[in-house]
C-alpha cells in the first residue's frame, strides 16, 4: 500500500510516470549514434537549469557525495586551506570529506537555522588571502535553511579573494533559483534524485572556466572522477567508462519537463507549496528550524517537535500507521526535528495529503493540536494563490 502514497521526504523524490517510463529503456551500446544523441543534448540543455552559458555539465555515476569529492578532488591540492560554513549536517559532511582529503579547513560556525553568514566569509577572507576554496551549502537540508551564494561570492569579492567558489546546491538546484554565472559559483554540485526527480544514482556537476584552468595545476587523487577525462570523451558525445544510460534518458526527459514547464514557474511552484507548508508549521504553534522565513528553504521544512517528544515517534508513526514518509531530523536534530520534503513533481493536493497525514500522526500522539488547523490553513492559501 504504502507505494500508492507520495513520499515526504527532501529526496529522492517522488518519480514522476513520464520519468519512470524515460528511464524504461533497455540497454544499448553506448558507443552508438542513439546514445550519443541523447547525451550530448542533455548535457546542453542541463546548463539553462543551472544558470550557465560558460560553464560545462558533467554527470557521474554517483550520487551527491562523488559529486562533493569530485568538484574539491580535481581542482585542489593536499593541504590547500578551504574556507566553509557550517550550519547542518550536510555542510558537516562535506567538511569532513574535505579533512579526509587533507585539505586544511577552516569553518565558519553558524547555528543549525542559521544561513551561511556572508560577512563572517568576508572577515576570513581578508584575514587570509591564500584560501584557494570557498564552499557553501545553497540549501541546507537538515535544516531547511537557504543560504545566499551572491552574497558570499560579494564577500569574496570585496575580499579580493581568488578562490574557487563551490556550492552543494544538491537540493536546491532544478527546484529553486540558481544562477551559477551571474553569482560567480566555480563548481554547482547536484544529484539526479531531488530536483531532477530521477532516480539516485547520478551526480550532475557544473564547472566553470576558472575551475578548468585550475585543474592542470591540482594534484589531489582522483581517477574515476576525473573532469579531463570525462571532458575529451565528452567532446565525442562519449563517456569514459559505461555511463549510467537509463538515467541519462532519464534526464533528457526530466529537462523537457522542467523546460516545458518553465524554470519560473518550477521556482514558484516550489515556493508556494513551501509556503503552505510553512503557514500550516505556524497554524499548529510550531516552530520551525529555520530561523525566520526569509532563509526557509523552498524544497524541505524542518520543525520541532515540542520539548520532551521524540521527533522520530512521530516520523515512525505516520510510517507505520499511514504508509507515508517523512524525513527525520538529522544529526544533532535528530529527535528533536522531523522535515517535510516538498520539492519535484509534487501538487498542492499532494503536499495536502502530507500535511493531513502528520497531522493525524500527532494527534494520535496526543500532540496539542487540532485536526485539520494546518491543512485549513495551507488550503486557504493555496486557493487564494491558484
Ligand atoms: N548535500 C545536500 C544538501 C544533501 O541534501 C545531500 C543529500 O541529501 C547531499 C549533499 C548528499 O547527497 P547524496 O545523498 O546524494 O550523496
Amino acid at each position: 500500500m504504502s507505494q500508492q502514497n507520495p513520499i515526504f521526504i527532501p529526496g529522492p523524490t517522488n518519480l514522476p510516470d513520464r520519468l519512470r517510463l524515460a528511464m524504461h529503456v533497455q540497454s544499448q551500446d553506448h558507443r552508438s549514434k542513439n546514445f550519443i544523441d541523447t547525451f550530448a543534448p542533455a548535457l546542453e540543455e542541463a546548463k539553462k537549469v543551472f544558470g550557465t552559458i560558460d560553464g560545462k555539465v558533467l554527470l557521474f555515476a554517483s550520487s551527491g557525495t562523488g559529486g562533493w569529492e569530485a568538484a574539491i578532488s580535481n581542482t585542489l591540492c593536499a593541504r590547500d586551506r578551504v574556507l566553509i560554513c557550517r550550519n547542518g549536517a550536510f555542510s558537516h559532511r562535506w567538511i569532513n570529506l574535505c579533512q579526509r582529503h587533507d585539505l586544511d579547513v577552516e569553518i565558519v560556525e553558524a547555528p543549525w537555522g542559521a544561513a551561511a553568514p556572508a560577512n563572517a566569509y568576508e572577515i576570513a577572507l581578508k584575514a587570509d588571502l591564500s584560501y584557494k576554496a570557498v564552499l557553501v551549502t545553497h540549501n541546507e537540508t537538515a535544516t531547511g535553511v537557504r543560504s545566499n551564494v551572491a552574497a558570499v561570492r560579494q564577500a569574496m569579492d570585496n575580499a579580493d579573494s581568488n578562490a574557487l567558489l563551490m556550492v552543494d546546491g544538491v537540493s536546491s538546484i532544478a527546484s529553486m533559483e540558481f544562477r551559477m554565472d551571474d553569482w560567480g559559483v566555480d563548481i554547482a554540485v547536484c544529484g539526479s534524485q531531488k530536483g531532477f526527480m530521477l532516480a539516485t544514482g547520478m551526480a550532475i556537476l557544473a564547472i566553470s572556466p576558472k575551475a578548468i584552468e585550475t585543474m592542470e595545476h591540482a594534484t589531489l587523487p582522483r581517477t574515476f572522477f576525473d573532469f579531463n577525462d570525462m571532458l575529451k570523451n565528452n567532446a565525442s558525445g562519449g563517456f569514459p567508462y559505461t555511463p549510467p544510460l537509463q538515467l541519462i534518458y532519464g534526464l533528457r526527459e526530466s529537462l523537457k519537463m522542467l523546460l516545458e514547464e518553465g524554470l519560473e514557474n518550477v521556482y514558484a511552484r516550489h515556493f508556494r507549496l513551501a509556503e503552505g507548508v510553512r503557514r500550516a508549521v505556524t497554524a499548529w504553534e510550531l516552530r520551525t528550524v529555520a530561523h525566520s522565513s526569509n532563509i526557509a528553504s523552498d524544497t524541505v521544512t524542518a520543525i520541532y517537535v515540542p520539548e520532551g517528544r521524540d521527533a522520530n515517534e512521530l516520523t515512525d508513526h505516520a510510517n507505520n500507521a499511514y504508509g507515508v514518509s517523512f524525513g527525520i531530523g538529522l544529526g544533532k536534530l535528530n529527535g528533536k526535528a522531523f522535515r517535510i520534503g516538498h520539492l519535484g513533481s509534487l501538487t498542492d493536493v499532494m503536499v495536502l495529503s502530507g500535511l493531513a497525514t502528520i497531522e493525524m500522526s500527532m494527534a494520535d500522539l496526543n500532540y496539542p493540536i487540532t485536526l485539520g488547523s494546518g491543512v485549513a490553513t495551507a488550503q486557504e492559501y493555496y486557493r487564494q494563490t491558484k
